[in-house]
């Protein structure tokens, strides 16, 4: 670890930079996190990558030995400046100056993909943005293979969990529904600079060729799930009316009959399988 923290403390005193909180800045100083970051993503040279927020760019210069080519997204120009100098002589290496969540991601996989076989997103994601950036990555149906990241432990358990299971959210089942979630590794606080406040975790989505359960109207599906969580502590039967799902009480146990579903049931009790049958 001493390598690694010296040569970030090295290039934040050279380039005058104080870590900005308010982009979710904590460097990884770790290298064996990183190298097992590398190492789970499978990265060979038919692959192209997409890095979000590389920072300093600690992990970027892994990422630039094993991948095809790698496109980084970084929101700071305070760190555009140091890429730019630590990467220019590498010709597999596109850096981009903008947020993540204002790109047409499918775009820029398209103007890059060149003749590189998969498409994978590693990153140690800035931490008030994670759920947003997942959820743009899977509804949008981005043009992926995996998606491995680096996130706070809480929204970690909560993306890997077993819809039906504990701990999930409406989430879980959007996670689940387009990937296979595995978690990888707990990282101690002591793995960056300045250390988080948070636990971590680094944990890997494997995107399915096609969604586990098949539903005609995926809005409507999600609409129901996400009706199911907005109330927790409400039985999924009063759910569905407050959520505007169904017109009153009446409607909804008749739909719960139907669906062979005990009247005083909650939603994070269903599994992906029991809500695909509402559609
Ligand atoms: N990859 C580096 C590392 O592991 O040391 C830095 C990771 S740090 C947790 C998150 C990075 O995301 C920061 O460099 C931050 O400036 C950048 N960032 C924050 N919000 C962003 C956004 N909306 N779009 C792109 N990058 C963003």
């Amino acid at each position: 670890m001493q390598g690694l923290l010296e040569e970030t403390k090295f290039l934040m005193k050279k380039y005058n930079i104080s870590a900005n909180k308010s982009l979710g800045q904590n460097f990884l100083v770790n290298e064996e996190v990183l190298d097992k970051i590398v190492e789970c993503s499978n990265i060979n040279k038919e692959d192209l990558i997409i890095e979000i927020g590389p920072g300093l760019g600690t992990l970027t210069s892994k990422l630039l030995e094993k991948a095809g080519k790698v496109i980084a997204i970084e929101l700071d120009e305070k760190m555009i400046k140091i890429l730019n100098d630590r990467f220019y002589l590498y010709n597999n290496f596109v850096l981009i100056n903008n947020d993540v969540l204002k790109l047409d991601l499918n775009k820029l996989i398209e103007d890059n993909r060149e003749n590189l076989k998969k498409v994978k997103i590693v990153a140690n994601l800035p931490y008030y943005i994670t759920t947003p950036i997942i959820m743009e990555l899977l509804e949008k149906r981005i043009n992926i293979d995996s998606i491995t990241v680096m996130i706070q432990k809480e929204v970690a358990d909560r993306l890997t969990a077993i819809p039906g299971e504990k701990d999930t959210g409406a989430v879980t089942y959007c996670v689940y529904y387009y990937s296979e979630p595995e978690k990888i590794l707990n990282v101690s606080n002591q793995s960056f600079v300045p250390e988080p406040k948070v636990e971590s975790e680094v944990i890997k989505l494997n995107i399915r060729n096609t969604p586990i359960v098949e539903v005609k109207d995926e809005k409507l599906f999600f609409k129901i799930i996400k009706a199911s969580f907005a109330q927790r502590r409400k039985t999924l039967l009063n759910a569905l009316c407050n959520g505007g799902i169904v017109e009153n009480k009446e409607k909804a146990k008749e739909l719960l009959a139907k669906l062979d579903l005990d009247q005083n049931i909650r939603g994070e009790n269903l599994s992906i399988e029991q809500f695909a049958r509402f559609i």
